[in-house]
């Protein structure tokens, strides 16, 4: 019976991180849907990329309010849960504040963590009143209905209560500590937690035990339910934004990919020494299809950016198309690709790993032609997403498709790239009649 904390401890612990795995082994599966890209070259410049980007939120400061909050209750939960691991050594041993012997140290540690609780409360509290009060436009946006919304304000609700339970514990720890209870050790220091002593007053010493072990239990739980919650929400980006800075395009901001197989025959018919009878390099494999039309189209990168949006809005607000009242929303790109990749992963869960057609697409299914020919391809988005997100190259890509296998752009698209063809200019005149202005009077 003595041991029994310990085992049920070490049992919810396997369960949390066994379900931890499970689901990061469905998100690394996802991922690898995509086609094969190559992003192994200059690997000093990604490191840097991810050191500025996502570990020193560089591109959220840009915005100085919000960054600032962001920064907050990042760094807060991050230093925060490095007492996680007191918790994890203290539940599998039994003991009671293990790291306590490192003395001041300690102390200094556990002050800064009350105090760095407060200021993500703080920040806490206002991203809830941007988002619910205030309403920034960016934040109720069509895409932001239902479940988006729901999942922003659940984190800010677990967030809140995780530092909360903090609090409740070390201030009950504290007036243990106070009142010589066996096993609570005299260490920490409670900046914050010792305006709640009061609480405790005409309280029996029992029930302030029972206060703080709850508490305790709570927290742990609640890190562990959290960290399984994160596979069903936007705030997968606390874990994704680090690969996704580090595999980011380095190319020049904007550059368009071109297909090989399409250059080839571009510059085939450019160059006036070419044969035109010649047969084609072997190395000139044409593409299956060209451009993309559903999720396993697009590379994997393009997947794990999906996987990586935090829904912030910050593309949709700069987007051109969509301050100008199109339907585009860059935002809204990035959030259907991952709901059509978790569908198609759920067609591979229920099929024993094999992929049975349903049907649908992402193109139409989720996102609409309407949308897609909407994009200016100004790269705006791509400019300012926090953690180095590219909507635009999904738009090209299912532009592409749209273009090359389905002659489905346009129709002033179509006019414009049949008089590039015949006539080499986008204007209707024949090349004999560009002169033709000089002699009218
Ligand atoms: S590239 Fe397209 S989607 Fe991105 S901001 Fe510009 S218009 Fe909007
Ligand atoms: S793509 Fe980037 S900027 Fe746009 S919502 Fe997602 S994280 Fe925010």
């Amino acid at each position: 019976m003595q041991y029994l904390p310990n085992i049920l401890f070490a049992v919810v612990l396997i369960i949390g991180i066994g379900f931890f795995a499970r689901n990061v082994k469905k998100i690394t599966r996802n991922i690898r849907l995509g086609k094969d890209t190559d992003v192994s070259d200059n690997k000093p410049q990604r490191w840097k990329n991810m050191a500025k980007i996502a570990l020193g939120q560089s591109k959220m400061i840009v915005r100085p309010i919000s960054g600032l909050m962001h920064l907050l209750v990042y760094v807060g939960f991050i230093i925060i849960n490095l007492e996680v691991l007191e918790i994890i050594i203290d539940g599998l041993l039994g003991t009671h504040r293990i790291f306590a012997p490192l003395g001041n140290a300690y102390n200094i540690l556990i002050g800064s963590f009350e105090v760095l609780a407060l200021l993500v409360i703080v920040a806490v509290v206002v991203f809830w009143i941007r988002r619910n009060v205030i309403k920034l436009q960016r934040f109720i946006k069509p895409e932001m209905k239902g479940w988006p919304k729901k999942d922003a304000n659940w984190i800010l609700y677990i967030e809140l209560i995780l530092m909360l339970l903090f609090l409740t514990m070390n201030a009950a720890d504290y007036q243990l500590q106070q009142l010589g209870t066996d096993h609570y050790v005299q260490a920490g220091s409670f900046p914050i937690s010792q305006f709640f002593i009061p609480l405790f007053d005409g309280i029996s010493t029992q029930s302030i035990i029972l206060i703080e072990r709850s508490a305790w239990w709570l927290h742990i739980v609640g890190i562990l339910f959290f960290l399984n919650y994160l596979y069903y929400s936007k705030h997968l980006h606390i874990l994704l934004a680090f690969p996704n800075t580090y595999f980011g395009s380095l190319e020049a901001k904007g550059k368009l990919k071109n297909l090989d197989a399409v250059t080839q025959e571009v510059m085939l018919m450019m160059d006036p020494e070419a044969d035109p009878y010649a047969a084609p390099a072997e190395d000139a494999a044409e593409p299956e299809k060209f451009g993309a039309s559903d999720v396993t189209d697009l590379n994997w990168v393009q997947l794990l950016n999906a996987y990586t949006c935090t829904e912030c809005g910050r593309c949709t607000s700069e987007c051109p198309a969509n301050l100008t009242g199109k339907k585009l929303s860059p935002r809204k790109i990035m959030m259907d690709t991952r709901d059509r990749l978790e569908e198609v992963g759920k067609i591979l869960d229920a099929n024993k790993g094999n992929y049975v057609d349903d049907g649908k697409q992402l193109l139409d299914d989720y996102i609409t032609m309407e949308e897609l020919w909407a994009c200016t391809s100004c790269n705006a988005c791509t400019e300012a997403c926090p953690v180095s997100i590219d909507p635009l190259s999904i738009i090209m890509d299912m532009r592409q498709y749209l273009v090359m296998e389905q002659s489905a752009a346009s129709s002033d698209l179509n006019n414009m790239m049949g008089n590039i063809e015949n006539n080499g200019a986008p204007w209707p005149f024949n090349q004999m009649d560009r002169l033709n202005w000089k002699d009218e009077s």
